[in-house]
């Protein structure tokens, strides 16, 4: 039977002929089968896949050099393009659309070997906490299939969580990636702004998202970034920063012992917030302890502007997006209503709009358009944008002192299906812990450190400044075998 541990040891496994990319594959189509009801698949690509597989064993068997990737079984998040293949970024309002290219890290995946096995549901244009938002209906964490996977990401978690695929990649905007990541027990890792290129990425806050990384081994979050970082033609905001070999500095690291002590620092308030779970609360400092015995130093630091973050997001985000989901009219892309005789155009705009678009992603169009609007921009608008200058400052002194945050990743676990649907305030305050990171653009990730009393698993936030990708792997690892 086949089991995954890492991608190394799956390689190792491949050279050594004790397992095929065709049977990895047939592996995850019979548990995507089998746990269909989890609903964390929009669409399997099964004939496709296993074409795929036989291809590459083919020429790994002919003696071809694997590629970095060779054999990894991938889902993507349905907001990410892959060429000629369905992307509806959860939505009616893309409906059967097709894209006409694929992400820049999907041709980089495929590159380097690896097969897309599907695409993963996802709160609608990745609006959401929950994955409650998709037009595909909701996605159960397999934990306990009553409660949510998390969101916007959940079906790309879920499918790492229960087995369905080796690696997903979800996209992370506000804590996307993070977040469903702390409610499935598995890796979440969100690079730093501009890592990933986003080209073909479905945009919803362009100044936030970024493309992340679902695993459950860091070593395998390494092996995928080295693969999609980098340089593109096609997205200016993408960094031309050298990508580091992250799994083999990852690799090195784990064998020399540590001597240096790490200086940690956590928000204050974030620890005090009436929001966050007591016994939460309670493993996040007995955790604290056990570094400081282990000689590292972890002090509280002062986060006055704790309360901010959540409507700061807010406001650029749903601006961002009002201005991004413009495009979705009726006429170019997607679904179009159906008019009466007596419609002019303005009408197909409303009607395609009103019915193509859910609850979630209509609140927010009007909340940014308002937010946009002549006269309230300077209330709103300007003021979190001066809001968001003064994190980015807060941040670069407490890296002057500071090699990394952490924080509980969620401040409480997984949610039941349906609990907060009609309460969207306290939904968002779910993302008080993950929103800081894409503010002010450093790669973070959550580790799946904790269970609960409920049964449910939570983790752990890390946060580093801003490229500091290899230390935040190396720092992770080391704290998740703290243990
Ligand atoms: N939950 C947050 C939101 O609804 C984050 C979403 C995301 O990161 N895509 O906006």
């Amino acid at each position: 039977m086949f089991t995954f541990t890492t991608i190394a040891q799956y390689h190792n496994d491949l050279l050594n002929g004790t397992t095929t990319c065709v049977e990895a594959v047939q592996h995850y189509l019979d548990n995507i089968g089998k746990k269909s009801s989890l609903n964390a698949f929009i669409e399997v690509y099964a004939k496709e896949a296993l074409d795929r597989a036989s291809f590459l064993d083919f020429e790994r068997m002919a003696g071809k050099t694997m590629g970095h990737l060779h054999g990894v079984v991938v889902a993507l998040k349905d907001v990410i393009c892959y060429c000629n293949h369905t992307v509806t970024a959860g939505s009616l309002i893309l409906n059967n659309f097709s894209s006409l290219y694929s992400a820049t890290a999907v041709e980089r995946l495929i590159e380097a070997g690896a097969i897309i096995i599907g695409r993963n549901n996802c709160d609608e244009f990745a609006m959401g906490s929950t994955n409650e938002n998709s037009a595909y209906g909701p996605v159960q964490n397999a934990a306990d299939i009553t409660k949510v996977p998390g969101g916007s990401s959940g079906g790309s978690a879920v499918a790492v969580q229960a087995d369905m695929c080796m690696v997903s990649l979800g996209s992370d905007t506000g804590g996307s990636v993070r977040q469903p990541a702390d409610w499935c027990g598995i890796i979440g890792f969100k690079p730093t702004y501009g890592r990933i290129s986003r080209h073909g990425l479905i945009a919803y806050a362009s100044s936030f998202d970024q493309i992340g990384i679902f695993s459950k081994h860091l070593q395998d979050t390494a092996r995928v970034l080295e693969v999609i970082a980098g340089e593109d033609a096609y997205d200016s905001t993408v960094s031309a920063e050298p990508v580091p070999a992250y799994s083999d500095l990852l690799q090195k690291s784990s064998i020399s012992s540590r001597q240096e002590p790490f200086k940690i620092a956590y928000f204050k308030e974030a620890l005090e917030h009436p929001g966050l779970d007591p016994e939460i609360a309670k493993a996040f400092h007995q955790y604290v302890e056990k570094l400081r015995l282990q000689g590292h130093i972890v002090e509280p630091v002062d986060f006055p502007l704790l309360k901010y973050v959540v409507p700061t997001y807010y406001v650029l985000t749903t601006a961002e997006a009002s201005s991004n989901l413009s495009r979705y009219d009726g006429v170019k892309y997607g679904y179009r209503a159906d008019l009466a005789a007596q419609d002019d155009l303005t009408a197909l705009y409303k009607k395609s709009r009103s019915q193509g678009f859910g609850k979630e992603v209509q609140r927010r169009i009007l909340l940014g358009t308002f937010v946009l609007s002549a006269g309230y921009y300077d209330a709103y608008f300007s003021k979190a944008q001066q809001l968001r200058r003064l994190l980015v400052e807060q941040n670069d002194h407490i890296f002057e002192h500071y090699q990394a945050i952490i924080s509980p990743t969620v401040p409480g676990t997984a949610f039941k299906i349906g609990e907060k649907r009609n309460n969207p305030v306290e939904m968002y305050l779910a993302d008080i812990y993950t929103v800081y990171a894409n503010l002010v653009g450093i790669p973070g990730v959550s580790l799946p450190l904790f269970q609960h009393s409920n049964g449910l698993p939570f983790g752990m936030q890390v946060m580093m400044p801003q490229f500091k990708e290899t230390e935040l792997m190396v720092l992770g690892n080391y704290l998740s075998h703290l243990n």
